[in-house]
């Protein structure tokens, strides 16, 4: 058995095996999806992600996970693109450096919202794939991913490392394996710049 299959039993005792999860790309998100259906676990795919910029690379990453979960059977939530509202919710950091307070805010702007749509719609569990990438600060998305919880009384937010046992090198299989086109910056106006070999 998986150690995350465990983690997973133990996690959904008494609970709905049920959960959102917050999907930020289709090579981020295919080894958690993969193993969250292995673990039987009922997963919805919430896709919203304004910070991406332009439109034309937001529709490029969406295609590619919609295609995913499509092929995984998985249902997908496509929430509207309104990067003005992302705008908002970043100002006066715009010049911060990646990893700082811009990118707790979009987290933050990013998770509220699923924690929102897991309220209305009936899922007490919520998580994201945001973390999965050593590029971006786990703790970051965790304590953003607590905090959006902690407004809806009812939602837990899930913090497991999707990056521990095996996640990382299951991810680069999986994305190898499926030709998942990937990006050179993390996704926002003010992180276009490739990263570093
Ligand atoms: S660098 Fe990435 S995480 Fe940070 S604000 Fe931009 S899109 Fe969001």
């Amino acid at each position: 058995m998986y150690r995350i299959e465990q983690f997973l039993n133990l996690y959904f005792q008494n609970r709905e095996r049920k959960l959102l999860l917050h999907c930020c790309c289709a090579p981020c998100s295919c080894s958690i999806i993969d193993r969250l259906l292995h673990a039987e676990v009922r997963l919805t795919i919430f896709f919203y992600n304004p910070n991406i910029y332009p439109e034309g690379e937001y529709n490029r990453r969406k295609h590619e996970i919609v295609q995913y979960a499509g092929k995984r059977g998985v249902a997908f939530v496509d929430v509207d693109y309104d990067p003005d509202r992302w705008l908002n919710y970043v100002r006066g950091h715009e010049m911060e450096k990646e990893r700082g307070v811009r990118c707790s805010l979009c987290f933050e702007c990013r998770l509220l919202k699923t924690a929102a749509f897991a309220a209305e719609n009936g899922f007490a569990d919520i998580s994201s794939t945001l973390g999965i990438s050593r590029r971006k600060k786990l703790e970051q998305v965790t304590d953003a991913g607590r905090r959006a919880a902690a407004c809806y009384p009812g939602v837990t937010y899930l913090d497991y490392n999707w990056r521990k046992n095996g996640g990382v090198a299951r991810m680069d299989e999986i994305a190898k394996h499926e030709q998942f086109y990937r990006q050179q910056y993390c996704g926002c106006m003010f992180s276009i710049k490739p990263y570093p070999k």
